[in-house]
């Protein structure tokens, strides 16, 4: 949503083109409710979600951990004030020089998902922590994450056994949810999966200590989604359901969650038109698409909320596209948009709850357009 410091910052700044404004007081309060949710969960941020120096200070300042997925992700976090023991390597893709890099600045966690990361991380970090991640079926989540990343369980067992006999620490098992996941009972069932590789492992003398139970804490876009606390509590349930009085150390990686409500991005209408003079549906091109950071809109599958100083009059449909010279910078067509009939060229609009995953997918400079800007306030 638009803060007031963000309405204010927008009105005296009038900054030009399109930008992100991120207001941390809400990044404060979405840490806070999260440790209050699951008090006895380390919270590791997705530095992905929004890797924005001033946010990842402010999170090292409040004792968060950080997921990272690259040596520059790491160093970034490190910059930001966070030691090594608090960061995790939890890409389960890596380069075996960029293990070792990650290993000589002091990180010891580290995530895979086949026996074949495992070997590498064995060659250069010996030793070291190491979490098998599972595949979860991406039930209910608006941004699945599908079988790119994670083992199905029988072979989590074979890998953290090979952990093991290699002479890493096997410590536990992750899953992910699914991004944007608005069914509370996901993680039972992803937590049920976890503790049968803990308890087959158990049975050969390797016990696991940890569960990293992911992200998937979603932002409101245009639908309510229920709130931190009640993710806490069916978490809480299924890990008692599942572990019983032996609950492990658990983790989660909040990045939507930690920050999408954050941000809102100023967008200006640069032409409203008909292919038709009998269409019924407009056209409205921003100057943000696709290509400009909102990459998420992708299949239409983040639909974020649109303000326009219009807003309360007549609306119609409306197909809403980006700036670009490439077709698929079309952002909602298939369901089109309902924007106010009195919207017109050059006026500003706000998209709401867009702190995550947009100022990184911004393309370097495709017809020439800028990145993404930022201001941090
Ligand atoms: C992207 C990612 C997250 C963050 O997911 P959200 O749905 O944004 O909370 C957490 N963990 C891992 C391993 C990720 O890749």
């Amino acid at each position: 949503m638009a803060t007031q410091r963000i309405l204010d910052f927008l009105a005296t700044r009038r900054p030009n083109g399109p930008c992100l404004v991120v207001d941390l007081d809400v990044v404060r309060d979405n840490f806070r409710a999260f440790e209050k949710a699951l008090p006895d969960s380390k919270i590791y941020y997705a530095v992905k979600a929004n890797p924005a120096p001033e946010i990842l200070r402010l999170l090292a300042s409040m004792g968060s951990s950080f997921d990272t997925a690259s040596v520059a992700e790491i160093e970034m976090a490190m910059d930001a004030g966070a030691p090594a023991e608090r960061i995790s390597f939890g890409n389960t893709i890596k380069k075996e020089r960029d293990i070792q890099r990650a290993y000589e600045l002091g990180i010891r966690l580290f995530a895979v998902d086949c026996v074949e990361e495992v070997e590498k991380i064995a060659r250069v970090a010996p030793g070291a922590r190491v979490f098998c991640r599972v595949l979860t079926d991406g039930e209910g989540a608006e941004w699945p994450l599908s079988r790119k990343f994670g083992c199905v369980p029988a072979m989590a067992v074979d890998v953290l056994r090979r952990a093991k006999a290699l002479g890493l620490d096997a410590y536990g098992v992750s899953f992910h949810v699914g991004s944007q996941q608005c069914d509370l009972t996901a993680w039972d069932r992803a937590l049920g999966d976890a503790r049968r590789v803990f308890a087959t492992l158990a049975e050969e003398g390797i016990v696991l200590r940890m569960v990293n139970m992911g992200g998937g804490f979603p932002t409101r876009y245009l639908k309510d989604v229920p709130a931190a606390q009640a993710y806490g509590q069916a978490i809480f349930e299924a890990l008692s359901k599942h572990f019983g009085n032996q609950i492990p150390e658990t983790i989660i990686e909040p990045g939507r969650g930690m920050v999408g409500n954050a941000g809102v991005i100023k967008s200006e209408v640069v032409l409203i038109s008909k292919k038709a003079d009998n269409d019924n549906v407009r056209w409205v091109y921003l100057d943000i698409g696709k290509f400009g950071g909102l990459a998420e809109t992708m299949d239409e599958a983040i639909r974020y909320p649109i303000v326009t100083a219009h807003d309360g009059g007549e609306v119609a449909p409306c197909v809403l596209a980006g700036p670009t010279c490439d077709s698929a910078d079309v952002m909602y067509e298939k369901t089109p948009y309902p924007l106010p009939l009195s919207l017109t060229i050059g006026d500003e609009v706000l998209i709401e709850g867009t702190g995550a995953y947009t100022t990184t997918y911004a393309s370097v400079a495709f017809n020439g357009f800028e990145p993404l800007r930022a201001y941090v306030i």
